[in-house]
């Protein structure tokens, strides 16, 4: 049986306004794990609109469609174009979770929640002749998953084609995050067994890898393990956790000397009334510079993620983060305008007060205001999170934010790492283009790789990072 997997673009991401780079991360990881309960007999197609044409001529038996909220419109065209074909049409992910009824319109099969429980299900009854128009599945377990179907992904097309997910949720409760709507009624964190998460590492060729869990930091015991296990594996990493998990325990020294490098960080407010109304309240009294500190004293860059527009919030508060992040260190900044997602606490609460302005889905992209705002015009807000990235990443302040950190090497790594994610943008379209992504995972491993010094931490040690590899731009480009 041929069954199709696909991740269709986001509206976004086609837009000549936003950065291709953006889009050419991470492969399907989702649609990959579910290719994994597939029987030898089948034939499994899977591709990502972020980085290739779709192949629409073909006649699947069934099409598997992975739907986001601002790529909802294109998966329901497609979901159309094959279902016009005779395919059978599954339908799945985050925005079908928070709108089942909107989504099953258009498929045969819709999936609610996680999938690695319901979608062998789903398999089985199919083959038996008895598909059920909905599934959802209250059991959570990543026990016993078969590996991913890491043969189906184009890595070449992928500047980070070792991304991996070991943890499934969050221990925590925004109200703004799809989170708590994607696995209501089950579990809302569970983790893979140690062996298992070390084993999938195992598999994965080269050294950098990129941890996509929404908290690898979140389970201690689990945590511990991973990090234990991965000690000697000459990895390079970089993951996500929250302020509170960092200054806890010891849990990041084990994770920097695993390989830990750099780390995406929630900090999304500096005003306590703002996280106390968002229920972020693992934030709530932390001391966000003294996690800085020792992500910094370990060597650790870190993805310092904000969100603007929230009810506290006035038109200074641009310039305020802003100035607050360079004058911090935070290598790359990660800006968000507010953005209540359907099926999210926020959500019903800005729906129960009638500040929701449309329900158009493919501008809810936490770039546009889609909501009645409080302490500013909408046109402040928008206007204020485009000031905030350019300044973020003028040469000025990444030069500044890089002198924030004590050691010579790890001001020039901040420097290479932020100015070449932010101000390169034709070389990285140009390798885009010319499919090359994957070349410049050397450089990345080398600008990630741990500064070593002769004396650790001695006043006037000497450092030094790994050679930076020669980028073979011609390979490139043939
Ligand atoms: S900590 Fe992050 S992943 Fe967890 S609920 Fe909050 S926003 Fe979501």
């Amino acid at each position: 049986m041929k069954i199709k997997f696909i991740l269709p673009a986001l509206t976004e991401a086609k837009s000549p306004y936003w950065r291709p780079i953006k889009y050419s991360l991470f492969p399907p990881l989702g649609l990959a794990t579910l290719a994994a309960y597939l029987s030898p007999f089948d034939e499994a197609i899977l591709e990502d609109e972020h980085v290739e044409n779709l192949d629409l001529s073909d006649d699947p038996v069934i099409v598997v469609i992975q739907v986001y909220i601002t790529n909802a419109y294109r998966a329901y065209e497609l979901a159309r174009h094959y279902r016009n074909k005779g395919a059978y049409i599954c339908l799945g992910g985050l925005h079908v979770t928070a709108l089942p009824e909107e989504a099953s319109v258009h498929a045969h099969t819709i999936f609610m929640g996680p999938g690695e429980e319901t979608f062998p299900q789903f398999l089985n009854d199919y083959r038996k002749g008895a598909p059920q128009k909905r599934y959802f599945s209250p059991v959570r377990t990543l026990e016993k998953i078969p590996p991913i179907r890491r043969d189906l992904i184009k890595r070449h097309l992928y500047l980070v084609p070792n991304s991996i997910v070991v943890t499934r949720g969050c221990p925590h409760h925004c109200d703004f995050c799809y989170k708590d709507a994607f696995f209501e009624g089950g579990k809302t964190f569970y983790t893979q067994q140690v062996d298992d998460a070390l084993a999938e590492i195992d598999r994965l060729p080269g050294r950098h890898l990129y941890f996509l869990d929404d908290h690898l930091l979140g389970h201690q015991k689990f945590a511990t393990a991973l990090f234990e296990g991965m000690r000697g594996m000459d990895r390079v990493f970089q993951g996500a956790s929250t302020v509170d998990a960092i200054l806890r325990g010891n849990l990041i020294e084990k994770a920097a000397k695993a390989g830990l490098r750099s780390i995406f960080i929630g900090f999304e407010t500096l005003s306590p009334a703002n996280l106390r109304s968002s229920n972020k309240k693992q934030n709530l009294g932390k001391d966000y510079r003294k996690a800085i500190k020792r992500l910094h004293d370990l060597g650790i860059m870190i993805n310092g993620s904000f969100v603007f527009g929230l009810d506290d919030d006035d038109k200074d508060v641009f310039k305020r983060t802003v100035d607050w992040g360079v004058k911090q260190g935070i290598t790359t900044a990660t800006y968000h305008i507010l953005t209540p997602y359907p099926g999210t606490a926020l959500f019903k609460k800005m729906e129960a007060d009638g500040r929701i302005l449309h329900r158009q889905w493919d501008l809810y992209d936490t770039r546009q205001v889609v909501y009645r705002t409080i302490n500013m015009t909408p046109e402040d807000l928008k206007a204020g999170y485009d000031w905030s990235y350019e300044q973020f990443y003028t040469w000025s302040n990444i030069m500044k934010a890089s002198l924030a950190h004590d050691h010579g090497k790890h001001m020039i790594k901040h420097f290479a790492y932020a100015g070449g994610w932010k101000k390169f943008e034709p070389l990285w379209n140009f390798i885009i283009k010319n499919k090359g992504l994957n070349q410049m995972l050397p450089l990345l491993e080398s600008i990630l790789s741990k500064v070593r010094y002769k004396k650790p931490h001695a006043p006037g040690a000497q450092a030094s990072i790994e050679p930076i590899p020669k980028i073979n731009i011609e390979a490139i480009s043939s």
